[in-house]
């Protein structure tokens, strides 16, 4: 039967209750708002798939080390405002569409809260255009990908890393129909505070919060706005770097514990295709800049290559480094360090404290900034 030895080898891709053939394995949310496996062991009859399915467990590695990457945007202009970097991928996702395909990922529900859907139409994809920060629910999207799978359809699934190292997990076997394409990502804030920070939204104006968009472009892709829109006509927009909420995801102060180290990160990647934002492309190619967003897109396998040469030619594209696109310093690459109040935070929260309340502990000490400030400053001067 299932056993974590610590909440960081859990990355909540729920691939295990998904597979469980009694049905005893049940994802509930912990105290941070996370979800987490919980197993009925009456139930339970020891069969051992759970961790057969687990991918921090089963620990895979990716087939090929031959990495290709590319910088890219789409020329369509308002599907590159209306995503959050460079629009590929709706560009990836509009092909397998034209295929007869169906297209995974994540989506906001009525209430807001994030989740993993499934889109047969080119008119839906506008539901899984755009990066929600806050971990999404897998539901069980896997098993319904290996329905379709089976049935011969091809399918498209997309999600952060340990996501699609869930589903591969839970396949069991590779699919000549599957493509699989995940989004960089530094980690996932906990639903929990997402949440309360949407209600906290709509209790200032007494009006619903009907459309978030986290990445909104009209004060730069450098510098996005989370923009909100309420029933009462309202409208709320706040660059990432002062939203409450924005500043306490890239604070790194509740982040799931696995984000802090996981394991799916690094490249190669298990993925076919890898995409995020194409941060210092204004140095690295000034000509594929222009502050409106650029992706940069990882080629991990053959069959990724494959789909990527058929898309390239709709795309505004260049090739180059994979170290130079994507550093090896990026935090979407390596482990990032939880903020020291993580702690004191998650209590904070379960004690009623508001979004804005939480915010004052992400200021770091004055003596963690004098000693940051020395670090950044020894770097420099060893540099020269
Ligand atoms: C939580 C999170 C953290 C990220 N952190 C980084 C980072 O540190 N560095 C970086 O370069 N890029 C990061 N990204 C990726 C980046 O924001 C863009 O999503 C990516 O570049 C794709 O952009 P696009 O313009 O091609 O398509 P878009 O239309 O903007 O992206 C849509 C894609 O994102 C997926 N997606 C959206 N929200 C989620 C979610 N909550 N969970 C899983 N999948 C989701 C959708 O399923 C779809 O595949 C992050 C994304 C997320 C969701
Ligand atoms: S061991 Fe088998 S029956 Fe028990 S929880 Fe795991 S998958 Fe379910
Ligand atoms: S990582 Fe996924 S499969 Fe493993 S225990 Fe967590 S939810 Fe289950
Ligand atoms: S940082 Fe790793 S564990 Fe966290 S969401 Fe991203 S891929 Fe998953």
């Amino acid at each position: 039967m299932l056993k974590l030895s610590q909440k960081a080898d859990c990355c909540g891709c729920g691939a295990c209750a998904q597979a469980c053939p009694k049905k005893c394995i049940t994802m509930i949310p912990d105290s941070e708002g996370f979800l987490y496996p919980a197993v009925d062991a009456d139930s339970c009859v020891n069969c051992g798939i759970c961790e057969k399915v687990c991918p921090v467990l089963k620990n895979a590695k990716p087939e090929s080390d031959d990495v290709l990457a590319f910088a890219a945007y789409t020329p369509d202009a308002e599907l590159r405002e209306n995503s959050s970097s460079g629009g590929v991928f709706s560009v990836l996702a509009h092909e397998i569409l034209r295929r007869d395909g169906v297209v995974f990922g994540a989506a906001f529900a009525e209430d807001l809260s994030v989740g993993h859907v499934m889109v047969e139409k080119s008119e839906q994809l506008s539901r899984l255009r755009g990066s929600k920060y806050v971990q999404s629910r897998i539901g069980d999207t896997y098993r319904q990908v290996k329905e379709l799978l089976e049935q011969g359809r091809t399918v498209l699934f997309t999600g952060v890393s340990c996501q699609i190292a869930g589903l591969k997990a839970f396949l069991r076997k590779d699919y000549e129909n599957l493509w699989t394409v995940d989004v960089l990502c530094h980690g996932v804030p906990s639903p929990a505070v997402w949440q309360q920070y949407c209600r906290e939204q709509e209790a200032k104006r007494a009006s619903k919060l009907e459309r978030v968009r986290f990445r909104d472009k009209r004060t730069g892709w450098r510098s996005a706005s989370i923009a909100m829109d309420f029933s009462g006509g309202e409208a709320y927009c706040q660059r990432n770097a002062t939203d409450p909420y924005m500043r306490l995801f890239l604070s790194d102060i509740c982040l799931r514990p696995s984000c802090h180290s996981c394991r799916f990160k690094d490249v190669p990647r298990l993925s076919d295709l890898t995409i995020g934002d194409a941060w210092g492309i204004e140095k690295h190619m000034p000509e594929l800049d222009d502050n409106r967003g650029t992706s940069v897109v990882l080629v991990n396998s053959e069959k990724g290559k494959v789909l990527w040469e058929t898309v390239a030619p709709a795309l505004v594209s260049r090739q180059g480094e994979v170290d130079t696109l994507l550093p090896k310093t990026a935090d979407s690459r390596k482990s990032v360090k939880p903020h020291p109040n993580r702690s004191k935070f998650f209590v904070a929260l379960s004690q009623g404290a508001t979004v804005e309340q939480l915010c004052k502990l992400t200021r770091r000490s004055w003596y963690r900034r004098l000693l940051s400030f020395g670090k950044r400053t020894i770097k420099r001067l060893l540099r020269k």
